[in-house]
């Protein structure tokens, strides 16, 4: 099985069972996320216990590259750091818009980058990344 369908079976798996699809209430933080380009609606709702994002889940709508990309997210980031997070957050953006030079590193989330060089797919994949990452980020002051 060579790596683009690995890549596939990723998606397909996480798409067919989103991991962590769901309520969650209480939630600490909810954050709805859109992108027109595609129609695809998720709403992201995050639990911490001191800076430890200990619960994720989230539900929505939205094409197969766009749930799956969310069920990896929420897999990757809970029990993690905000800080760690946010990283990962850094790694993803690069890995689907600059290169994906040791994508191997992010283990399942690496899956994403077969779609790097399609830029609607690229908004379909980033979108719940770019809800997190405003969802971790403290308000402006
Ligand atoms: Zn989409």
């Amino acid at each position: 099985m060579d790596l683009q369908d690995l890549y596939r079976d990723v998606i397909l798996d996480h798409n067919r069972k989103p991991r962590n699809f769901g309520p969650l209430d209480p939630a600490d933080v909810s954050l709805e996320g859109f992108n027109p380009l595609c129609g695809d609606r998720l709403t992201l709702r995050l639990k911490f216990v001191g800076d430890l994002i200990s619960d994720i889940r989230f539900e929505g709508q939205g094409c197969a590259i766009s749930t799956a990309s969310t069920s990896l997210m929420t897999e990757a980031v809970k029990g993690k750091t905000r800080d760690q997070a946010l990283a990962l957050f850094k790694r993803v953006h690069e890995l689907l818009t600059i290169d994906t030079a040791n994508a191997d590193e992010l283990g399942k989330l690496a899956a994403l980058s077969g779609v790097r060089g399609y830029p609607a797919r690229v908004k379909c994949a980033s979108l719940c990344w770019h809800t997190l990452e405003s969802a971790l980020r403290p308000p402006a002051a």
